[in-house]
């Protein structure tokens, strides 16, 4: 995939460049250590033709939260830096985009907070991050990482290489995704999304604690208010997964997609009849600002 190309411009410390021509310093903490924040947005184009960040402050808001909760100095203003985007949406012409704001701290060897810290944001045409077909979920080996051990609620670019070993162990054999459990053996979410399962009518996600508290997952349990669907946050072990009616994974880059399987076990209901399918229409009108349609309400 191409992210970038000669033309490409993006957002560097308060200037517009050519990705190409943007350079960093091999010498940095964040590349060494992986002592970097990230974010990842969506922009969608709506029907009379602009852009619009989808819950812009509520992302540029937890990078602040993230930055804090490591040590990295966050000098930056949301407002200029939500404004910065929509001009690096522009300058690239994208009509639907994925954001990618990440902040890095300059060259040190040391295991020191960082003193300073740069914010670069690019954004690119991305399609579904999982593809749109029904996913084929094995449970992984790996675990999250021990809250103990890491702010798991920092959007850190050190924690992802978690995020890949699952991803890949999943990949390779055969499957579509990983699903990670916490160090209690309860079901926590996937390497870049969270988790809903339907039972008898309702929905339920893990709880905070061991999860990123996504914002697609805060927008889920929005719709379940609005449409009348009972949502509950628990913990639950995989065997209670597996008794499910039907699951889905959530996220910015996922947006709503559900599952056909857990470890080779398909669900009882079909997607097409689950209370996901009806999330996943209420998401997409939810993200163009169309109003939510009276006849998806559940009774
Ligand atoms: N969990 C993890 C580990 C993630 O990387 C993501 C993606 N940011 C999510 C959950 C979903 O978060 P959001 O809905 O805010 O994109």
């Amino acid at each position: 995939y191409s992210y970038y190309d000669g033309n490409t411009v993006l957002y560097l410390d308060g200037a517009f460049q050519k990705a190409s021509e943007a350079k960093i310093d091999l010498y940095g903490q964040s590349l060494h250590y992986g002592y970097a924040v990230f974010e990842g947005i969506r922009a969608y184009m709506l029907a009379d033709g602009s852009m619009k960040i989808f819950k812009a402050k509520e992302h540029f808001d937890r990078l602040k939260r993230s930055c804090e909760l490591v040590h990295i100095p966050y000098p930056f203003n949301n407002e200029e830096l939500i404004e910065a985007t929509y001009k690096v949406i522009e300058a690239n012409g994208l009509t639907g985009a994925y954001i990618r704001p990440l902040v890095f701290c300059p060259p040190d060897m040391s295991l020191k907070a960082a003193a300073s810290s740069s914010i670069m944001i690019c954004a690119w045409n991305w399609g579904a991050y999982l593809g749109d077909k029904l996913l084929r979920v094995m449970t992984s080996s790996y675990q999250r990482p021990n809250p103990e051990s890491f702010q798991i609620e920092s959007k850190s670019s050190g924690l992802y290489v978690n995020s890949i070993l699952a991803s890949q162990e999943a990949k390779g054999q055969g499957y579509d995704e990983a699903l990670l459990l916490d160090i209690n053996g309860f079901v926590a979410e996937g390497p870049g999304a969270n988790l809903f399962f339907e039972k008898k009518g309702g929905l339920y996600t893990p709880p905070r604690g061991h999860i990123l508290p996504g914002i697609t997952r805060a927008t889920v349990i929005e719709l379940c208010h609005e449409l009348g669907i009972p949502v509950v946050e628990k913990f639950f072990t995989v065997d209670e997964l597996k008794q499910a009616d039907a699951v889905f994974y959530c996220g910015t880059a996922a947006e709503i997609v559900g599952w056909e399987s857990l470890d080779g076990q398909p669900f009882g209901k079909s997607w097409t009849g689950s209370l996901g399918r009806i999330i996943q229409q209420a998401y997409k009108a939810k993200v163009l600002e169309q109003s939510i349609k009276p006849e998806s309400k559940v009774a």
